[in-house]
C-alpha cells in the first residue's frame, strides 16, 4: 500500500536520496527545506510529491507544513527527521550563536516535527530519526554537532517508549561518512583520516543510507533501535 512520507531536509544530500527511494516504490513524499531549489519538482520526477518550504526550527512553519500534507493527502505513515546543520568549532571557540543553531536544527527540530506530525500519524506509523556517529564518540570540533545528536539519540528512546502505545515505531539510523554539502568542506588530510577509521575504507553513498532508512521505516518488529550504516565507523572512532 502507498505510504505517506514527510521527508525534512529533503532537498539534497540524504534526504533527497531518501525521497527518491520512497517514491520509486510509488509512495508519496513531502519534502521540507528551508529553501527548496525550482528544480527540485523536475528532480522528483511524475510520483505525487509536495515540496514545502518550512523551517524545522520554528515550530509554526513545521506546523503549517504538515497540516499541508494531511489535507491533502489525509494523514502521515512515515516521518524522517533528517535535516541537519553541521557548524564546527572547539569548545572555547565555538560561537554561541553556532552552537544555538545547530541545536535548534537538529535535536529541537525533530522534536517540533514529531510534535506538528503525530495529531496525523495513526497506529502502524513510523519516525526514523537520523543520527550521527559522533553523537556516540568524542570528535574534536563537534561539541555542537556531537552534542545534538547524542541529544537526538536520547530522545529517539523516549518517543519509542512513549509511542509504542499508540503502534508508532521510532528508529535512529546512524550515517557514518557521506560526501553532500555537508561534508564538502572536509579537507583531503582530514578526509585520509577519517578513511583511515572506517573499517571497510571507503566513504557511504547516499543512496547506501536511503536504502536503509526506507527498509527501518518500514519493520513491523523494531523500535528505538539505533542502526549504525557506517562501514564500521562506530567500532573504530
Ligand atoms: P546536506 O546535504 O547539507 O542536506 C541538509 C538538508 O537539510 C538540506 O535539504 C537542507 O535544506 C535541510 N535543512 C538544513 N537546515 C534546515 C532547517 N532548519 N529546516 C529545514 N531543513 C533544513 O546534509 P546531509 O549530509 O544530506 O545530511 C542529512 C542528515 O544526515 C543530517 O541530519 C546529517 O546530520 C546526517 N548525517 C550526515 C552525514 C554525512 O557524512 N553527510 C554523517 C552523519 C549524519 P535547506 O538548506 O534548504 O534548509
Amino acid at each position: 500500500m502507498s505510504r505517506r512520507w514527510v521527508v525534512t531536509g529533503g532537498s539534497r544530500g540524504i534526504g533527497l536520496a531518501v525521497a527518491k527511494r520512497a517514491l520509486a516504490a510509488g509512495d508519496r513524499v513531502a519534502v521540507l527545506a528551508r529553501r527548496p531549489p525550482p528544480e527540485l519538482a523536475v528532480t522528483l520526477g511524475e510520483t505525487p510529491h509536495l515540496v514545502l518550504p518550512a523551517d524545522v526550527s520554528d515550530p509554526l512553519s513545521v506546523a503549517a507544513a504538515m497540516a499541508s500534507v494531511a489535507a491533502q493527502w489525509g494523514g502521515i505513515d512515515v516521518l524522517v527527521n533528517n535535516a541537519g546543520l553541521h557548524r564546527g568549532g572547539k569548545l572555547e571557540r565555538l560561537p554561541l550563536e553556532d552552537w544555538n543553531a545547530v541545536l535548534a536544527t537538529n535535536l529541537s527540530g525533530a522534536m517540533h516535527c514529531l510534535r506538528a506530525a503525530l495529531p496525523h500519524m495513526g497506529g502502524g506509523a513510523s519516525v526514523v530519526n537520523v543520527g550521527a556517529v559522533v553523537g556516540f564518540r568524542g570528535f574534536p570540533g563537534d561539541a555542537a554537532y556531537g552534542a545534538s545528536k547524542a541529544g537526538l539519540a536520547g530522545l529517539t528512546q523516549v518517543m519509542a517508549v512513549e509511542l509504542a502505545s499508540r503502534q508508532v515505531r521510532v528508529n535512529l539510523v546512524v550515517p557514518g561518512f557521506v560526501i553532500t554539502e555537508m561534508t564538502a568542506a572536509v579537507d583531503e588530510r582530514a578526509r585520509e583520516r577519517l578513511l583511515a577509521r572506517i573499517p571497510l575504507r571507503r566513504e557511504g553513498t547516499e543512496d547506501e543510507i536511503a536504502e536503509v532508512i526506507y527498509w527501518v521505516a518500514g519493520s513491523t518488529y523494531m523500535t528505538g533501535a539505533v542502526i549504525p550504516t557506517d562501514g564500521g565507523l562506530m567500532c573504530n572512532l
